[in-house]
């Protein structure tokens, strides 16, 4: 049986189990995301991208 995988809900990419970098609300953040958010300003083309693929995650907590 294969383990179970983690996607990056941002990225979408899949993780492996010790790629799992920050865990928000049962969600999987790859490292590689977790520091382009952190890094991330206003004028970052991904900026919006980033901004939604979060806001989706908030958005199912408050449902
Ligand atoms: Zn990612």
């Amino acid at each position: 049986m294969a383990e179970a995988t983690y996607t990056c809900i941002l990225c979408l990419r899949a993780l492996q189990a010790e790629e799992q970098g920050l865990l928000v609300l049962g969600h999987n953040i790859c490292p590689e995301c977790e520091s382009k958010i952190v890094s991330l300003t206003r004028d970052d083309p991904d900026y919006e991208h980033f901004k939604s693929g979060l806001k989706k995650i908030w958005q199912r907590l408050g449902a």
